[in-house]
């Protein structure tokens, strides 16, 4: 899981609402971590748009500032711990403005998070956004002590609220499962996020629709273990293909599935249909069977290798992605090559590569002692790192000549002149000016590459084809 900052502005593709009034209350989301806390940022906007508040993208013009947090790695939490003193200096300065953190630090640190950010007036956990508008009312009137809603609830999946605020207006998420079930043993999410439970797929399917209505073409389905998802009788192979069929969506994506729970039908779905994208997030987390076991992955790395020599079997070109943590307890140099050994052998197209960092609550925290010195950590990740860039680098530079699909999805960050798209493969494309328009599939041929990036150009016969 990544780790970023996203701010909640205005939005294209939204789906209409009425003008809010000219006194609302203005709110300013700021989001930390995985795709699902973003798709949970759309909803809290979502919940409160329909409660009358306007969304504002400055924090020093907001009446409530919302930080939806992290809590995957220690280095998250500090960072939200500063920028809520940050904050706290902002609400000084605008007497009544509400500061509420929100997602799984809150989840984490529960009533102890106001020891470490005293300037908090509401803390919340992920399954308390249906009650946002109510709890920042009662913020507004109460100012002695941060009020606290932080009951996981079994049977929460925000069904009946829509998903399609955010994004950029071409892709948006779909949460189709909450919580976890794994207990990995290094893990906080089942602490901070609960139980699993799928989202039924006649409201899946709804929010899918919603996007397609309001111009999206593709949709990311979110869960934590998101091809363990099931529903009665509906397999996440079926969820897959039915999403696939909304007429407006021309690409599906689905993050972060878990290795084991790769079924056959699933493989065979994404080999069949042209629009579930051929790219996989998987992550392996380490190359060696004692550190998987230590972290109660359910695998070892014999059962990766099969399940990706299966992926690439049915799909050849499909692109990978992982997960590596570096450090765990125990791990030894011995295990630490084997993780250099694996990632030569299988190459993947990117990785997320993280130092372990201890989480109380977790079996690791209990019962694991954090072993490994930090240097030595430290040493390893960048090791990691650098393996990573070389393998990208080789990768990314083998498409250059090739001709790719690419779904615009809007100026470039870096040169607004210019266009980013994405590949099928999940490769960012920059694309100049006038190849195709945002939304549309453009065929370019790849230019030059780096290794994160490729460079298009339109084809000799006119690019766009939608
Ligand atoms: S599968 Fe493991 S690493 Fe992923 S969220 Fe669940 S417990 Fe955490």
């Amino acid at each position: 899981m990544s780790e970023r900052l996203v701010t909640l502005g205005a939005k294209t593709g939204a789906p209409v609402r009425p003008a809010p009034a000219p006194d609302a209350l203005r709110v300013y989301v700021e989001t930390y971590g995985c795709q699902m806390n973003v798709a949970d940022s759309d909803l809290i906007g979502s919940v409160l748009m329909d409660a009358g508040y306007a969304s504002c993208d400055r924090a020093d013009e907001a009446d409530v500032i919302l930080v939806n947090t992290c809590a995957v790695r220690e280095k998250a939490e500090e960072r939200v711990v500063a920028r809520a003193a940050e904050l706290g200096a902002l609400k000084k300065k605008r007497p009544g403005t509400v500061l509420a953190i929100v997602g799984c630090m809150a989840e984490h640190l529960k009533e102890g998070l106001a020891t470490r950010a005293p300037t908090v007036d509401v803390i919340a956990g992920p399954d308390s956004y249906r009650r946002m508008p109510a709890l920042l009312a009662e913020a507004r009137q109460k100012h002695d002590a941060p009020i606290l809603d932080i009951k996981l609830d079994k049977a929460e999946t925000y069904e009946g609220l829509s998903g399609a605020v955010g994004g950029d207006g071409v892709s948006g998420f779909v949460t189709i499962q909450r919580g976890c079930d794994k207990f990995c043993t290094f893990c906080v999410v089942p602490f901070t996020r609960g139980r699993e439970r799928g989202t039924p797929p006649r409201e899946i399917l709804r929010q899918v629709r919603e996007l397609a209505d309001a111009g999206y073409r593709e949709v990311m389905l979110l869960g934590q273990t998101v091809n363990s998802y099931v529903y009665e009788d509906v397999t996440f192979a079926q969820l897959l293909r039915a999403v696939a069929k909304v007429e407006g969506i021309e690409r599906v994506r689905f993050t972060s599935p878990y290795p084991v729970d790769f079924t056959a039908d699933v493989v065979a779905a994404i080999a069949e249909e042209p629009k579930i994208c051929k790219y996989v997030h998987l992550p392996v987390q380490s190359g060696s069977d004692v550190v998987l076991e230590r972290m109660r992955r359910g695998y070892t790395v014999a059962d990766y290798r099969a399940i990706v020599a299966s992926l690439r079997a049915a799909v050849p070109d499909i692109a990978f992605s992982t997960d590596i943590l570096s450090g765990f307890s125990g791990e030894t140099e011995e295990d630490h090559q084997a993780t250099l050994a694996l990632m030569r052998e299988l190459r993947f197209d990117s990785a997320f590569m993280f130092a372990y960092s201890e989480r109380d609550l977790t079996y690791a925290a209990k019962k694991l002692p954090d072993d490994v010195p930090e240097a030595v950590k430290k040493r390893r990740l960048a090791e990691i790192v650098k393996l990573q860039e070389e393998i990208s680098a080789e990768v990314f530079a083998a498409h250059v000549g090739r001709r790719e699909r690419v779904l615009v999805h809007g100026p470039s960050k870096r040169d607004p002149a210019q266009l980013m798209g994405r590949t099928d493969g999940f490769k960012t494309v920059i694309l100049p000016a006038g190849v195709g328009s945002i939304g549309a599939l453009v065929d370019v041929t790849i230019a030059r590459a780096t290794m994160a990036t490729l460079f298009g150009v339109a084809e000799s016969s006119p690019g766009s084809v939608t």
